[in-house]
């Protein structure tokens, strides 16, 4: 079997469109512009690139730019500050801590500022506890990005087993919620987990986010699942994943690719909760 590839580049253009079209379609109703805001602090070299691609996206499907740089020894009063400004600005809908944050700062304390309807990331404890009871809230971005991917693939979620590789807030325990959500038999697999191939070959979907270069070869995938790989990892050969590509393909009947699949969703995401946020505020204030 060869894997059908789930393009994530594609569908990120076409959610990427579609937030454009609400971005324009808010701008002609409210007359002002719907923003993100950014806050980097520090000066980790990852986070920098992420919050450039996440700016330059916004930008691109219309919304305003707020970024706010601050330096690594920046006191937690001082983003906390920041935080709460933004928090009272009207034309911010958006707030994005970009993560992770230097030694030192407190992410729980600082991410649990934002509003819960400014919190595009779905990060704040508010958030979380929205999606665990499976009330409406903004969805944490590469989790939602996995389920539209999946959705798109016309992967059938209800009643499959799924089993997702890590159980960080980030990813795999929210991605975990989403499943469970849409009706899957959900197990969460982590660093502790016994035989994991043994686990994973179980799965009708298969949702990688472990953060380990190739950890799922082809023993660990059952013919026919669907594999997302969440994990992105630079290499010398460039961009790879938590998934061995080219020998899952021959097994998996999805695959998505890195890069080009989960990634690019991720920041579609962000952009679609910013304007959902934008439209939200503007319906509970006129409610
Ligand atoms: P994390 O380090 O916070 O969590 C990793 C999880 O994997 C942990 O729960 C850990 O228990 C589990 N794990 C580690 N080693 C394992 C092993 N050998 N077997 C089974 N489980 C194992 O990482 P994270 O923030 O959840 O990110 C995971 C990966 O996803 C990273 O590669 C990260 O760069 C990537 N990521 C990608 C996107 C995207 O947009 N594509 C977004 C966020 C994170």
């Amino acid at each position: 079997m060869t894997a059908r590839v789930i393009d994530g580049t594609q569908l990120a253009k076409e959610s990427r469109d579609r937030t454009t079209e609400r971005v324009t379609a808010f701008r002609s109703a409210h007359g002002r512009t719907p923003g993100l805001a950014t806050v980097l602090v520090g000066d980790d070299p990852a986070g920098g690139v992420y919050v450039r691609r996440k700016r330059k996206a916004a930008a691109e499907a219309g919304l305003a730019d707020f970024h706010h740089h601050l330096p690594g020894d920046v006191t937690e009063a001082h983003v906390a500050g920041l935080l709460d400004e933004l928090a009272d600005d009207s034309r911010v809908s958006g707030i994005l801590l970009q993560l992770p944050l230097p030694a030192g700062l407190d992410r729980h304390a600082l991410v649990d500022r934002i509003p819960v309807g400014k919190d595009v990331d779905g990060l704040t404890t508010a958030n979380q506890g929205l999606l665990a009871r499976g009330l409406p809230g903004l969805r944490p971005c590469t989790p939602a990005g996995v389920i539209t991917m999946l959705d798109s693939a016309g992967v059938s979620l209800d009643g499959a087993e799924a089993v997702v590789v890590g159980r960080s807030e980030l990813v795999g325990h929210p991605a975990a919620e989403l499943l469970l959500r849409r009706g899957a038999t959900v197990t969460i697999a982590h660093s502790r987990t016994r035989d994991l191939a043994g686990v994973t070959r179980r799965a009708d979907v298969l949702i990688a986010a472990a953060g380990v270069p190739g950890l799922i070869g082809p023993g660990h995938v059952k013919p026919g699942a669907a594999v997302i790989d969440v994990g992105i990892h630079r290499t010398e050969q460039g961009l790879t994943g938590d998934v061995a590509f080219a020998e899952v393909s021959q097994v998996a009947g999805w695959i998505t690719p890195v890069p080009g699949g989960v990634g690019p969703m991720t920041i579609a995401t962000l952009l679609a909760n910013t304007i959902a946020a934008a439209e939200d505020t503007v319906a509970s204030t006129t409610n």
